[in-house]
């Protein structure tokens, strides 16, 4: 199949990613490319969904909740409508299908790549939870089904890129770059104070409300080394991050001749989106590109693990492994959405999930023993429960 022919079911296609998704289909779609569009899926954003399949006419839609069908089903009588998650599961599963862009945001977006890798498929994987919690199951499904995962997290896709320069072996160390989000100075005592609308205000990308919080905790950077691991088979000792505000490079791969490879572009999601729905081809963006001489300077900087406690708390959960990363990953979603909330303060987001994780070690006999799926998902429930009663 041409890459400029691929019939694509985008999975969260009411979210940040999953419009730039559409976004970008249409543009190379004007441009003469022929992308179909066989399935979407949604939480709750009817309205929005209801636009977009008057645009791109799927043969079936998936939403969240079966109560919201009548009122779908009025307005397209002939389309299928799924619900759930065993409804994400049959939009992954429609004949034809060449891509599945997983844009879910959460630990939901597991079952979806597990079932689409279980085809042999093709995943444009932004939801980097699969990686986080499932990369042992992940990466058995792969070698088994011979299915691909093309990143589309920018550092990752950015590391693709710069990996095909050389053998793994060849490789030091990979390094991803962190913008530092909005408090990468703030005095530690000021951050109690945080309100949600400040942190939601992140200096270089406009993203969903989670993935906004966990760049200003850098929860997000330690999701992105654990995702790194398991994307290029990549021992934690070899993944390091550094901080660099302006978001112009995405990533950098350091070889053992000491040569440095480095992916720029303009920060915009819809360039390694792009590049993961044409890959392995490369196509005209339409997009504003990289001005290399308005930059002027490419600064960087240490980061500070004082100034990112939660980063600190992540990675350990990467090195334990097991079910730590689906522990600490679904305290995550609770805490950020009480902050948003306002039930909790900002700093309790890293407090908590440090409780969690020394909470999962204490209970967890061995946890470095074999994750399967009921195991992830047991400790996803455990941990939500548990962080909806910290600080009460
Ligand atoms: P978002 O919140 O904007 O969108 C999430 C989508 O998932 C929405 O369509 C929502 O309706 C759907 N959804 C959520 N819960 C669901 C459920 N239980 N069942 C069915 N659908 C559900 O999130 P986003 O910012 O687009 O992020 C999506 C993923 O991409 C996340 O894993 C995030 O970490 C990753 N990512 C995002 C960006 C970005 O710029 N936004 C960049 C890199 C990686
Ligand atoms: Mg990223």
């Amino acid at each position: 199949m041409p890459e400029s022919q691929r019939r694509v079911t985008i999975l969260g296609s009411t979210g940040s990613i999953g419009c730039q998704t559409i976004d970008v289909i249409e543009r190379l779609n004007k441009q003469g490319h022929t992308f179909s569009v066989v399935g979407l899926s949604a939480g709750k954003n009817i309205n929005l969904l209801s636009q977009q399949i008057d645009r791109l006419h799927p043969s079936a839609v998936c939403i969240k909740e079966r109560s919201k069908v009548p009122t779908l089903y009025k307005r397209f009588p002939h389309l299928r409508i799924l619900t759930g998650e065993e409804g994400l599961k049959k939009v992954c599963r429609m004949d034809g299908v060449d891509l599945v862009v997983n844009a879910l945001v959460g630990a939901v977006g597991l079952g979806s790549t597990l079932e689409s890798l279980r085809l042999g498929r093709t995943v444009a994987l932004a939801n980097k939870e699969s990686l986080v919690i499932g990369g042992e199951l992940v990466s058995e499904l792969l070698t088994k089904y011979k299915g691909k995962i093309l990143p589309i997290d920018s550092e990752h896709n950015a590391l693709m890129q710069c990996l095909w320069a050389g053998k793994l072996a060849e490789v030091v160390r990979v390094i991803i770059t962190a913008s530092g989000g909005p408090f990468l100075h703030t005095p530690a005592k000021e951050l109690v104070h945080v309100r949600p609308e400040q942190a939601l205000g992140h200096p270089t990308w406009s993203m969903g409300k989670r993935i906004s919080i966990d760049s200003a905790t850098m929860v997000n950077k330690g999701f992105e080394v654990i995702e790194a691991h398991y994307l290029f088979s990549l021992p934690y000792e070899k993944i390091d991050v550094i901080i660099h505000p302006g978001s112009a490079i995405h990533s950098f791969v350091e070889y053992c001749d000491g040569s440095i490879l480095a992916e720029l572009a303009a920060p915009d999601m819809r360039i390694p989106i792009q590049y993961a729905l044409v890959y392995p081809a490369r196509v005209e963006t339409g997009l504003p590109r990289l001005d290399l001489e308005k930059i002027g300077r490419i600064e960087l900087e240490v980061l500070s693990r004082e100034q990112f406690p939660a980063f600190v708390t992540v990675l350990s959960a990467g090195q334990i492994g097991g079910t730590a990363p689906a522990a600490i990953n679904a305290a995550d979603e609770v805490l950020v959405d009480r902050f948003l909330k306002e039930e909790i303060p900002f700093t309790a987001l890293a407090e908590g999930l440090e409780t969690i994780l020394s909470r999962h070690i204490d209970r967890t006999v061995d946890t470095k023993q074999k994750t399967d799926f009921s195991a992830i998902l047991a400790t996803d429930k455990w941990a939500r429960e548990e962080a909806r009663d910290l600080f009460l």
